[in-house]
Formats: structure tokens, sequence, C-alpha cells
């Protein structure tokens, strides 16, 4: 294990399998109206987007909960159709050892 995956692994997690915190559209990020932003916003990786097939990948468990896609990425922060940020329900996400 390596990289950012080797950086979460010091972090736990109580991972909602079944209902994603953050959704978004794939196919709908192909037309992305700001620069695919969430890719290089996100601390954790968790969106990536593979220039050769116009595809965009987005994985919520190990999502550190810091906000930035939200913030950066317009159809997330608009809650366009496709899409949507939330926190994981109670008890579920992030838990952070220290801080
Ligand atoms: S910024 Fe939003 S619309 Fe653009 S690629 Fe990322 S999630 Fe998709
Ligand atoms: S909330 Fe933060 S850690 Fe989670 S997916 Fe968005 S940018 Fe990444």
């Amino acid at each position: 294990m390596s990289g950012i995956d080797a950086l979460l692994a010091v972090t736990t997690f109580e991972t909602d399998e079944h209902h994603p915190h953050i959704v978004i559209d794939p196919a709908a990020c192909r037309t992305c109206p700001s620069d695919r932003a969430c890719v290089t916003s996100c601390p954790a990786q968790r969106y990536v987007w593979d220039e050769a097939a116009q595809q965009m990948t987005f994985d919520h468990v190990g999502c550190l909960e810091c906000g930035n896609c939200r913030l950066v990425c317009d159809r997330l922060f608009t809650g366009a159709e496709g899409y949507s940020w939330d926190y994981p329900v109670h008890g579920a996400g992030v838990d952070y050892r220290q801080g």
C-alpha cells in the first residue's frame, strides 16, 4: 500500500456503503463547467478523471468530509440534477484520531 491509500489507512472510517453522502453523475461530468476542480481540490483523491476514456470515477469511501469539492463544483454546490453533497448519516464517515 502506498500513496494516498497508505495515508488514509491511518484514519478510521465507518463506511456507509449503501448511502453515499456525495453523489455525482459521471456521464454529466464529461461536460464539467468547473474545470474538474474536484480532482485537484480533494485531499483524499476521491475523484479520478481518465482523459483518454473521458470518464470520471468517484468513490465516497475515504472521504475526509472537508467540503472542498462542494465549494469548487457548481453542480454539487447548487444540487444540480444528479449531484448532491451531504455529510454522512450520524455515526458514519471519517473518525479523526487527532483534532
Ligand atoms: S467539478 Fe463537479 S461537474 Fe466537474 S467533474 Fe467534478 S464533480 Fe463533475
Ligand atoms: S468532501 Fe473533501 S475529501 Fe470528501 S470527496 Fe469532497 S473534497 Fe474529497
